[in-house]
């Protein structure tokens, strides 16, 4: 297929576009390289640097794709929950400028990054897809929003959509890895610290109602990620479907085994809550399984870790920009 990736140059953008020219697609990213890196992008891919809010540029580039796979976004959620402003004006206006702009050129599918802090803090889990969406940071808003959206071009001008609810991205290839300025993620701040061997890692909040008082999530690798957007591209397939492994590593086992895996004795420090953090947030992947015969290939937590740590002792300075 000829496909448009809008941040392609972003860290699961990059990996989606090396998965997707690997099959035989016809990629162009187009990315602004605020967050992302040309270096990032497969050399294979077509790249059009370009901002989301251009929709003449977005015009220009959709002409004769047959999807848009979007991944272009702001993704801090404490950031959101200082700054809305730009995650609304981005994560939401612009990429309402894109899906204009698709229609124009009759593009007929979009395949979108959507979190799993679209449910906010949920009451049970693992969360499931019709589980209550109730965002409680903007990033989740503005992705849920967006996924609102696309179900009403879908039904008024029949664009086809798949909302893919991301839990958390991890890990990297042999290629390509996590490098967001400044870090905020937990595995790349934890491997960061090892590297260093001084550097502390702040565990925000201790007294969360979790078996051992700190933040549980479901750790999914990013090739993981990359596969289940290619499937997406399947003819027919529509809807909204969550990704994730199923299992819940809390903050304190996260940094267990990164220190297990990297050998070092990674220091610690206990700091109060993060704001818009759930306390835990675990995937049931059952609608993507079956619907779609996704499987993760990397679902160990050590495997996922391992990756990330051998990318950052190859890349000691990321992509060095
Ligand atoms: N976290 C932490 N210390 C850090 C970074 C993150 O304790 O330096 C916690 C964070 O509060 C959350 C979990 O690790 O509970 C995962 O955070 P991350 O930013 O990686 O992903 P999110 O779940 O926010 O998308």
């Amino acid at each position: 297929m000829k496909l448009l990736v809008t941040g392609g140059a972003g860290y699961i953008g990059s990996v989606t576009v090396e998965a997707l020219l690997s099959e035989g697609h016809e990629v162009t990213v187009y990315d602004n390289l605020e967050n992302g890196y040309r270096e990032a992008v497969v050399q294979d891919a077509g790249i059009v640097v370009g901002d989301l809010s251009d929709a003449d540029l977005l015009r220009k580039s959709l002409g004769g794709m047959d999807a848009v796979i979007h991944f272009a976004a702001h993704s801090k959620v404490p950031e959101s929950v200082t700054m809305p402003a730009k995650y609304f004006r981005n994560n939401l206006v612009n990429s309402i400028v894109l899906l204009n702009a698709m229609r124009e050129e009759e593009v007929p599918k979009i395949v979108f990054s959507s979190t799993a802090a679209v449910y906010g803090v949920p009451s049970a889990c693992p969360i499931m897809e019709d589980s209550p969406t109730e965002p409680i940071n903007p990033y989740g808003e503005s992705k849920l929003f967006f996924e609102g959206i696309l179900e009403d071009y879908h039904r008024a001008y029949g664009i086809g959509f798949v909302s893919v609810r991301y839990f958390n991205a991890a890990g990297a290839t042999d290629r390509l890895g996590e490098d967001h300025r400044p870090e905020t993620h937990l595995i790349p701040i934890i491997l960061k610290a090892a590297l260093s061997g001084s550097a502390e890692v702040k565990i925000y909040g201790t007294d969360y109602n979790t078996p051992d008082g700190t933040c549980v999530r479901d750790y999914i690798h990013v090739s993981d990620l990359a596969a289940a957007h290619i499937l997406a591209l399947e003819p027919g397939c529509q809807g909204i479907f969550n990704l994730g492994n199923g299992t819940g590593y809390s903050v304190r086992q996260v940094i267990d085994a990164a220190r297990e895996i990297t050998g070092m004795d990674i220091k610690t420090v206990e700091s109060s809550r993060r704001p818009g953090d759930p306390p835990i947030l675990v995937a049931s992947s059952e609608r993507i399984s079956r619907a779609l015969g996704w499987k993760p290939r990397y679902p160990e937590l050590g495997t996922i870790i391992e990756t990330a740590w051998n990318w950052m002792r190859a890349h000691p300075e990321g992509y060095g920009k």
